[in-house]
């Protein structure tokens, strides 16, 4: 029996036991794209909590993925696992500084997204919503590639519209100090639309809602980290204010999912779209549901309120479910023992 379709090879008997194991390995691992042909995808943060696991799905997928961050926020850890894939580049780089590449899709992610964050350099974070957002635009306008920007529900400030749906204007604090974000990412949506009709470039903006997952950042200080780190320390859970305040948590797949269909949808469809589970729940609901969780015996700890918190937040998901056919699928309580378990290792690794 010939090992190999022309009689060459077969004369030479050492190539096949050399090469055997690399072809057979690449013949079963070989990925099944959704896709025709692979795209050169850029995504900015991609070494974010987000960021990270979009990185994953799309070379998941046989996605070319640029990996873009400056690590203010995005640990290396967080894509290790990619580094030695073909198919995957990682760039260290700032957006507030004009990069040239060539790709056919940009997901802007990069900004630091908890408030902790956000507000430790805001004038830095303002640059990166309006300054970078206007690199990514170009650069989208010069390749001619399709651009999804990360918005994010803080464009509708402390709702007085509940649920909130993307036809809501919003009511937002220009100068506080939630401002630098929520005024950035208002201010990055405009752009985008302004290029959009100016320029044609081809735009989809996605408001994203609460989300959580692994990957996320062990000092990140939003709400679901910061519960799980605390009640699996048995420290006390720091419950701001009065615990009534309402988030609605997405896990981090579903969240991931959303975007990629976003990107995927049509040209006409723009967004902004609200992307996010509308499962709501009190601050103070969640601490309870952590600490029974986690087993723990840490107790909840009352703090004062931060400045403008928002209370109450639930994205209207009509158009999402209409226009792309998603929904969230992973209940909260799943999600979050996913998320406690990574937090477990990582603890204790
Ligand atoms: P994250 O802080 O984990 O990730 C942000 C990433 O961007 C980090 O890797 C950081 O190093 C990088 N970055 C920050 N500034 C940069 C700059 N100037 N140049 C290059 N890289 C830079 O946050 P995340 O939760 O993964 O959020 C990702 C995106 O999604 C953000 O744009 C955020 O506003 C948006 N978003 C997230 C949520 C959420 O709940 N996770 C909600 C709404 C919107
Ligand atoms: N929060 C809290 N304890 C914490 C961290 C956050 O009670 O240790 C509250 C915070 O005041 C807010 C909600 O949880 O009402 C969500 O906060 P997070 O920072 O996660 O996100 P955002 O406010 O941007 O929605």
């Amino acid at each position: 029996m010939p090992k190999f379709a022309h009689p060459i090879l077969d004369n030479i008997p050492d190539l096949w036991d050399v090469y055997k194991d690399v072809l057979m390995a690449d013949k079963d691992t070989k990925k099944i794209s959704s896709f025709e042909e692979p795209r050169r995808i850029l995504v900015t943060g991609g070494a974010g909590f987000l960021g990270s696991h979009l990185c994953r799905e799309l070379v998941r997928q046989g996605q070319e993925v640029i990996c873009l961050d400056n690590f203010f926020t995005g640990h290396k850890r967080n894509i290790e696992d990619l580094l030695d894939d073909p198919n995957f580049e990682l760039i260290r780089h700032d957006i507030v500084n004009p990069i040239f590449l060539e790709v056919d899709q940009i997901y802007n992610l990069a900004c630091p997204a908890s408030p902790v964050h956000y507000q430790y350099n805001p004038v830095k974070t303002i640059k990166t919503s309006v300054m970078g957002t206007i690199h990514m635009l170009g650069l989208a306008k010069r390749v001619k590639a399709r651009i999804l920007q990360a918005s994010t529900s803080e464009v509708y400030g402390d709702p007085q519209v509940h649920p909130q749906p993307e036809s809501y204007w919003g009511h937002v604090n220009p100068i506080g100090l939630r401002s630098c974000y929520d005024e950035g990412k208002r201010c990055a949506e405009t752009l985008c639309f302004d290029y959009h009709r100016q320029n044609n470039v081809d735009i989809k903006v996605a408001r994203i809602f609460n989300t959580y997952g692994p990957n996320m950042d062990v000092n990140d200080g939003r709400v679901v980290s910061n519960f799980i780190i605390q009640a699996l320390q048995n420290k006390p859970l720091t419950v701001y204010g009065d615990g009534g305040q309402t988030r609605s948590f997405c896990y981090v797949d579903d969240m991931v999912h959303g975007l990629i269909a976003l990107m995927e949808s049509n040209p006409d469809v723009t967004g902004p779209l609200n992307l996010g589970n509308p499962g709501e729940i009190t601050v103070q609901e969640l601490a309870e549901k952590i600490t029974l969780l986690t087993g723990s015996s840490s107790v909840i700890e009352t703090q004062p309120p931060p400045p403008d918190d928002p209370i109450q937040r639930q994205p209207d998901i009509t158009s999402a479910r209409e226009i792309l056919n998603w929904e969230p699928r992973i209940p909260l309580e799943e999600g979050l023992k996913k998320t406690i378990h990574y937090f477990d290792s990582l603890l204790h690794s």
